[in-house]
């Protein structure tokens, strides 16, 4: 029926889109899926992953012969399907202030993401509020007063070495008493004594919740997409320390695709808020999976 179509009789040579040669075609074959098994692991997605998506991608179409194009839309089709449930920008809620609690191990990108998030919330008309909870890193309590001057939100901060959950317990009197939308507390990332920043967490936890029983309403957790495979111990490690909410990726503008991503997804099911695309204060970006997927893929 098709060769009965007008468009069907115009010769090849007059149509722009001719191909500029013979579309090669290949076999999804067992020598295929493991090249691609190999692109997937070399990604950072994980051997498990890695299998599973080619087990995707090779049912209903093992053996067939298919372009490289076309294996490709396919394969970034497999991993958009694993990646569009945790494609969730972060809940805003009515009740204010709306606590988030940031947690993530130091060079993350913590300081930074807060400061883009408080200048998104920003613009988006609501008033913030950030305290600068990781009391014993000095240089972080003033980057975060860098980025609070450039998002145009208060930091609130504590004499160096003094408690945390004080200052935690400050800050939301002061959101309470300010009528502020979000308070944004950032928190110290020493993985090196895990016990004493369990305590830390945990402790800061309890003071937010004499407050408000219902906080922190979200935490999220800084990953560095540079890290690879250490994100997903570092999911691990970190939802033991803190009633983990959501996460964050970083530094996805550089060579690092983040395939790991794809593997929290698999693993934890954990929602993406958030992609950090540089180290400007407007280089936050929702996740878009099929964008990922394609970037992934190539
Ligand atoms: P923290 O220790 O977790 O608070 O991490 P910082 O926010 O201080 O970030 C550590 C470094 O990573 C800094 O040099 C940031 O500029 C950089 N950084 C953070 N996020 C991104 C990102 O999305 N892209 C890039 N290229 N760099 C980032």
């Amino acid at each position: 029926a098709a060769a009965k179509t007008p468009a069907a009789r115009i010769p090849a040579a007059k149509t722009s889109a001719a191909p500029a040669g013979p579309v090669i075609r290949r076999a999804l074959d067992d020598d295929m899926l493991e090249q691609l098994e190999e692109l997937l692991i070399a990604s950072d997605m994980g051997v498990d992953t890695a299998l599973r998506v080619t087990a995707n991608l090779a049912e209903g179409r093992y053996g067939r012969k298919l372009s490289v194009t076309d294996i490709k839309r396919a394969l970034a089709d497999e991993i958009a399907r694993i990646m569009e449930p945790v494609a969730r920008p972060m809940p805003i809620y009515t009740r204010t202030p709306q606590v988030v609690l940031v947690v993530g191990v130091n060079g993350s990108g913590k300081t930074t993401t807060i400061g883009k998030l408080a200048s998104q919330f920003r613009a988006a008309g609501k008033s913030v509020i950030i305290a600068a909870g990781d009391t014993f890193r000095a240089a972080a309590v003033e980057q975060l007063q860098v980025w609070g001057e450039r998002a145009g939100v208060p930091v609130l901060t504590a004499p160096e070495g003094s408690d945390p959950a004080s200052l935690a317990f400050d800050a939301m009197t002061k959101a309470e008493a300010e009528g502020a939308d979000l308070l944004l507390i950032d928190t110290a990332g020493r993985l090196q004594n895990r016990a004493d920043l369990m305590e830390e967490l945990a402790k800061i936890v309890r003071v937010i919740r004499k407050k408000d029983p219902t906080a922190p309403h979200n935490t999220l957790l800084v990953l560095d997409a540079t890290t690879g495979q250490n994100a997903l111990s570092q999911v691990e490690i970190f939802r033991k320390l803190a009633d983990v909410s959501g996460l964050v990726m970083t530094k996805l503008d550089g060579t690092a695709k983040g395939g790991v991503l794809v593997a929290l997804a698999d693993k934890f099911g954990l929602p993406i808020h958030a992609i950090g695309v540089g180290e400007q204060i407007d280089d936050l970006a929702p996740f878009d999976p099929q964008e990922f997927a394609r970037a992934l893929t190539g």
